[in-house]
C-alpha cells in the first residue's frame, strides 16, 4: 500500500499569502534552507490504479496536478479517486471537496455530525449533489473498524470541538466525539487477499491538543506515525496577530517544552516518527536551524509535499 504526502503545511500553507514572519520572507527571499509547501493532505492507493484521499485541502487541485498518479487516463473525463476520509469539519480538510465537484462520481466517509454540518448547514455543498449519485455519503463508526479503497481504518475520537462556523446551539444537537477524529490505517487484507499478520499500521494526527495514556499506548504499537507538528512552543501563536489562544488551547500539542511532543515520545521505540502540518512560523521549517537539529537528533522527521510512504 503507498502513501503519498501531498501537502504537509498546517492552514494557510507556506509560505501564507499574508505573512511576512521570519520563515516566509526568508522563503520567499531565497536565503532560507528550506521548501514551500502546501496545507495537508494525503492520498493511498492499495488496489493498482484506484487512489483514495484523506482529508480534502483546499491546495488539492495543485496537489492532484503535481501527482501524475492522480492524473485522468484514457482521453476522457475521469479520475482514480474513489473516496474522501474527512477527520473534521475544519475549513482546511474539507474545502478540497468543493474543487472535486466536476460531475465526478466518489464516496466521502465523515463521522455523521460533520457530515450533517456540511450537507444540511451549509448550502454551498449542493454543488456536489447536482446530479443523482454525485457523491455518496458514508458515515465513520467510531467504535469499529471500516473499510476504505484497499485500507482498514479505526477511528480514535480526539479531544477537540466542531469549527466556528457550527453554531453553538447546532453543536448542542451534534455528537462531540464525532467533532475531530484521528485515524489508524492498514492495508486489508481481505482486500489484499493475503494473511500477513505483520500488518503495518500508519496514525494519522495532525490536530492534538493533549494525549491520553490510551492513546500513547496504542501509538507505541503503530508503524509510521504522522503527528501534529503545527508549533515549535505553546506560546508561538500569541505572536500572530490577531490570535489570543496558546498552542495546546487551539488544539496543538507544541514540539518544545515540558509535556511537548519530543519529550513525550521520546519512549515511542516503533513507530517511524514524522511531524506533519507545519505552521508557516515554525522553526523547523528552516533546516539550519537549531530547533530543525533538535528534531532529527530525537529521531524525528519532518514531512514535506511529495514525500512517499510504504505500509
Ligand atoms: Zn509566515
Amino acid at each position: 500500500m503507498r502513501v503519498k504526502i501531498l501537502g504537509s503545511a498546517a492552514g494557510g500553507g507556506f509560505p501564507q499569502w499574508n505573512c511576512a514572519c521570519t520563515n516566509c520572507h526568508r522563503l520567499r527571499d531565497g536565503s532560507l534552507l528550506g521548501t514551500s509547501r502546501t496545507q495537508t493532505q494525503l492520498a493511498w492507493s492499495a488496489v493498482p490504479g484506484q487512489w483514495s484521499l484523506l482529508n480534502a485541502s483546499p491546495d488539492l487541485r495543485t496537489q492532484i496536478e503535481s501527482t501524475s498518479e492522480l492524473w485522468p487516463r484514457d482521453g476522457g473525463r475521469e479520475s482514480p479517486i474513489r473516496d474522501v476520509v474527512l477527520p473534521s469539519a475544519e475549513l482546511d480538510q474539507v474545502l478540497g471537496l468543493l474543487l472535486l465537484r466536476e460531475f465526478h462520481s466518489f464516496r466521502v466517509h465523515a463521522t455523521p455530525s460533520v457530515r450533517k454540518v456540511l450537507t444540511e448547514d451549509n448550502s454551498l455543498f449542493d454543488v456536489l449533489a447536482r446530479f443523482s449519485g454525485q457523491v455518496n455519503w458514508q458515515d465513520i463508526p467510531l467504535n469499529q473498524p471500516f473499510s476504505v479503497g484497499g485500507a482498514r481504518f479505526e477511528a480514535l475520537p480526539l479531544p477537540g470541538s466542531f469549527p466556528g462556523f457550527v453554531s453553538a446551539s447546532r453543536q448542542t444537537e451534534l455528537n462531540p466525539q464525532d467533532a475531530v477524529i484521528g485515524l489508524l490505517i492498514s492495508p486489508d487484507s481481505r482486500a489484499n487477499s493475503s494473511e500477513d499478520s505483520s500488518q503495518r499500521t500508519l496514525a494519522f494526527l495532525p490536530g492534538v491538543g493533549c494525549v491520553s495514556d490510551t492513546l500513547l499506548g496504542t501509538l507505541q504499537n503503530c508503524d509510521i506515525l504522522l503527528f501534529d507538528g503545527t508549533f515549535w512552543s505553546d506560546d508561538e501563536p500569541l505572536r500572530i496577530p490577531g490570535i489570543t489562544r496558546t498552542a495546546r488551547q487551539m488544539g496543538h500539542l507544541p514540539l518544545s517544552g515540558p509535556g511537548g511532543s519530543l519529550e513525550l515520545f521520546a519512549t515511542l521505540r516503533r513507530p517511524r516518527k514524522i511531524f506533519i502540518h507545519i505552521n508557516n512560523t515554525n522553526p523547523i521549517l528552516d533546516e539550519e536551524s537549531t530547533e530543525y537539529r533538535m528534531v532529527r537528533e530525537a529521531g524525528w522527521e519532518v514531512a514535506h509535499d511529495g514525500m512517499e510512504l510504504t505500509l
